[in-house]
């Protein structure tokens, strides 16, 4: 029987429903979330990744304060920025589109935003905090994959879970948040030598690599639950996913597609974690 299609653009719709009524709660109570966004360059794929994050803010009533900088702006003004930022009582996240210019050290840029208001989830004292199982801001792509996971209403407590990929930003922190949910994790990477071996024994996998069919149908368990955090392009130049859907979706039980899987979580959890920031600093 063919894949259910795990739906990001719904339960996205969901999401941003539920984090509209709590931003117009907290915005009724004096206390409007916000948002930093800071772009530095021209980068036109980071101009469209900041245009629809401050537009998904502005459709779910959180507010977005937008700094474009040119590309030869200084480190030490761009943390001077993020130091204003960080004392701004008005703003709850702060978010600084990545990649830099190379004359700008994207650690030190990461560290300098305060914890209670990286809601990218990318500092040292967040990643850190998840690997302790401490509350903290979980990075979005993997709190998404999570959330789609659990749509599905299967429990993840004793299920095997492979993991393709180990970015800090992506597989690693996919990875601690399915540790957390008690599956048996393992994690693969560009190193692993028989990808099939493990995937074929998973009950979910996540594939965070960046390259196209990197899991095809004959890979997968029956009925495993697969989420394809890739973003490729293949030889007609359209958007797929690192697996094969056409293939995958005859074995798998549950399929995210690309696009309208992950692609969509990602910038919802942003809200999520911005609107739970708001909801901390109100004392809510
Ligand atoms: P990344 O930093 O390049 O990491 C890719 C990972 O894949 C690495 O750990 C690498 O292993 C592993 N890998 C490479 N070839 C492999 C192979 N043949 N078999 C097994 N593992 C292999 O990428 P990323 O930032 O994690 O992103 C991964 C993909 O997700 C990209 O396509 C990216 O565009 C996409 N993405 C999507 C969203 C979204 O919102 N949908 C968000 C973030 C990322 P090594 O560590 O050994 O090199």
């Amino acid at each position: 029987m063919p894949a259910q299609i795990i739906d990001g653009n719904a339960l996205s719709r969901q999401l941003r429903a539920e984090v509209a009524s709590r931003a117009a709660a907290l915005t009724a109570r004096g206390h409007p979330p916000g948002l930093a966004v800071i772009l530095v360059g021209a980068d036109p794929a980071s101009a469209v990744y900041v245009r629809n994050k401050v537009k998904a803010c502005e459709d779910s009533g959180v507010r977005s304060v937008f700094e474009k900088y040119d590309a030869d702006l200084s480190e030490a003004a761009l943390l001077e920025r993020i130091a204003a930022l960080n004392a701004d009582p008005a703003i709850h996240g702060i978010l600084v589109q990545m990649p830099l210019p190379k004359h700008i050290d994207p650690h030190k840029v990461i560290e300098a935003i305060s914890t209670e208001k990286d809601v990218d989830g990318y500092s040292v004292l967040s990643a850190g905090e998840l690997m302790a199982g401490l509350p903290g801001f979980r990075p979005c792509t993997p709190y998404g994959c999570m959330k789609l996971i659990e749509s599905t209403g299967q429990s993840l407590k004793g299920k095997h879970a492979v993991v393709i990929g180990r970015s800090n930003t992506v597989g690693k922190p996919m990875a601690l948040l399915l540790l957390q949910a008690n599956a048996t994790v393992t994690v693969c990477h560009s190193g692993t030598p028989d990808l099939a071996y493990h995937t074929r024994q998973a009950d979910v996998v996540v594939a965070a690599v960046g390259r196209q069919n990197t899991v095809r149908g004959d890979m997968l368990k029956p009925g495993a639950i697969v989420i394809d955090v890739g973003i490729n392009r293949n030889e007609a130049g359209k958007l797929c996913g690192d697996v094969d859907f056409a293939s995958a979706a005859e074995v798998a039980g549950w399929i995210t597609p690309v696009p309208g899987g992950v692609g969509p979580m990602t910038i919802t959890m942003l809200l999520v974690n911005t609107l739970e920031a708001a909801e901390r600093r109100a004392g809510a």
